[in-house]
């Protein structure tokens, strides 16, 4: 079956049973898959669709910790800088806002909106959906919050705050004493587990079938 008009989320949200491929937009029937296989596209060869290792609940559990942490890592200070006798913790927030009053807005923006907001809303959405789907009835929203998700999943990127802080620290420490604080780590903890929950196929979610699987209907 080849409908190439069609776009893929659409055909997705009408037909939970259909994929569509990435590469050259052959529609397919979703395949019944284990936990770590993957089905190739018949049409072109490219990888259509690799099922997650993590089954739902698993996800929901990783988007809990993953919000908790999140709290501690924006709450906690990343770091203690000690300078002639002065100690000052820095705080996300901190830090966005001296980027901010140091003439330098565009870059504090882009700081808080994708360490911060981005990561916020893409967890807040994880949360709804994946509570969504333990219920038997999709909520009418259902569909705008997966797209949601899709758009916002590339815009996280608390790996690159966490790499230049990490640099940072390392090169202020001839001007000041540096030390990691509690909130670093929450950062780096952040990132593994938004790095697991990226793995997750977000085409999953529109299947009703529950691991393990089986046919039905
Ligand atoms: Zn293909």
């Amino acid at each position: 079956m080849n409908t190439p008009f069609i776009e893929p989320e659409t055909a997705v949200a009408a037909e939970p049973g259909l994929v569509v491929c990435e590469h050259c937009d052959a529609v397919h029937q979703r395949p019944q898959l284990a936990p770590g296989e993957a089905a190739d596209c018949t049409t072109c060869g490219a990888l259509l669709y690799r099922r997650s290792r993590l089954d739902r609940d698993a996800m929901l559990a990783l988007t809990v910790a993953a919000l908790i942490v999140f709290v501690m890592a924006n709450a906690m200070p990343i770091v203690t800088m000690e300078a002639g006798g002065v100690v000052t913790q820095g705080r996300l927030t901190t830090m966005v806002s001296a980027a901010w009053n140091s003439g330098i807005g565009a870059v504090a923006a882009i700081a808080a909106a994708t360490v911060f907001l981005f990561p916020l809303a893409q967890l807040t959405l994880y949360l709804y959906v994946l509570m969504a789907r333990q219920r038997q009835t999709l909520p009418a929203d259902f569909a705008l919050a997966m797209h949601g998700l899709r758009l916002l999943r590339p815009w996280s990127m608390v790996e690159v705050f966490l790499i230049g802080v990490l640099v940072s620290v390392v090169k202020m420490t001839s001007l000041a004493m540096v030390k990691p604080q509690a909130g670093l780590w929450a950062f780096g903890v952040l990132t593994i587990l938004l790095t697991a929950l990226s793995t997750f196929e977000l085409r999953e979610l529109w299947a009703d079938d529950d691991p393990p699987p089986e046919p039905h209907r």
